[in-house]
């Protein structure tokens, strides 16, 4: 049994949330491939990694460092570090990644630093490999994700690695550059190493406790929907539900792993399955036949 893992940014936004993830992982050895996202908000008006990654880049074009924006993302991920107890030298990693976003001057490269340290950080402090995702994810000439490339990478990297983190969001493109997926990719990247390993299921643990009939901060009371098939879950967010990236269900789809949304402050709760076949007995159990609203 092999479950992928993609924890996005709320589970990654500060060590109670790490800790939090890594008892979720080790409950469970199948849990074997985990994809993070970069620390994401800790409260409501916090200001996500990736945000002030393209507003490191920014300043890096207008005053050729990015000394100022930087900092900020600096203090932040020393903290964590610190707060883990990993030995790692942070400082150090910080320093390089400094230079190489001032070097590159390219939005894509600066966002994507975030998964990169995110994902170092997690696979020191679980002791388990990192793996780069821009050795694996290839991006064709017009842009678009290299599947054939792609999938061939991620099984052959990763056919003997028993365990490891790898950083969800980017990839490179077809002259070597580094390039990311639109906003929210992470899923993508989770649903592409899911696909790659042959995985059993796609676990993407999130905030909520799986896909809710409508979008909680319009409807607070909205119901979990336990069961819903790709298509069905496609074109809810394809209209909007931002749970999941649209573009996540397409990899695993392919081959026929199953996801599973799940609740990181609340692993006990089952959130939904998402499945190639419908769920006819909704019907019988008393469910809604309307499956979500978006
Ligand atoms: P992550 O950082 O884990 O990728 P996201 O913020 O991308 O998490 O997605 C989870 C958020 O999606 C929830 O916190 C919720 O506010 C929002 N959301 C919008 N529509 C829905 C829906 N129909 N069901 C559940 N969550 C939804
Ligand atoms: N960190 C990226 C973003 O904020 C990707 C992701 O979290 O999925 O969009
Ligand atoms: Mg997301």
């Amino acid at each position: 049994m092999i479950k992928v893992c993609k924890f996005g940014g709320t589970s990654m936004a500060d060590a109670k949330a790490m800790n939090q993830a890594k008892s979720i992982i080790e409950s469970d050895a199948s849990r074997r491939y985990i994809v993070v996202s970069a620390p994401g908000k800790r409260f409501k008006d916090d200001i996500k990694i990736t945000d002030m990654l393209y507003k490191c880049n920014q300043e890096v074009l207008e005053t050729g460092t990015c000394e100022k924006s930087f900092s900020i993302i600096k203090q932040r991920f020393i903290e964590i570090v610190k707060d883990l107890g990993v030995s790692l030298d942070i400082e150090e990693i910080l320093n390089e990644t400094q230079e190489a976003i001032e070097m590159n001057k390219s939005a894509d490269f600066a966002a994507s630093r975030g998964e990169y340290l995110s994902a170092r950080i997690f696979a020191a402090f679980l002791g388990v490999e990192f793996v780069d995702c821009a050795e694996m994810v290839r991006f064709d000439r017009h842009g678009k994700l290299n599947d054939d490339y792609t999938d061939d990478k991620v099984a052959s990297r990763l056919a003997n690695v028993e365990r490891a983190v790898i950083p969800g969001f980017y990839g490179k493109n077809f002259q070597g550059e580094i390039k990311t997926f639109s906003r929210g990719g992470s899923d993508i990247s989770g649903s592409i190493v899911a696909r790659g390993v042959k995985a059993d299921l796609y676990e993407n643990w999130t905030d909520v406790s799986g896909f809710l009939v409508c979008d909680p901060r319009i409807v607070p009371e909205a119901k979990v929907i336990k069961q819903i098939t790709y298509k069905e879950v496609r074109e809810l967010s394809y209209m909007g539900a931002s749970v999941l990236h649209e573009d996540a269900i397409y990899p695993a789809r392919m081959a026929n792993v199953p996801i599973n949304i799940r609740n990181t402050n609340a692993p006990e709760d089952p959130g939904t399955m998402i499945t190639a076949e419908p769920a006819y007995s909704k019907i019988d159990d008393g469910e809604p036949i309307i499956t979500g609203i978006a």
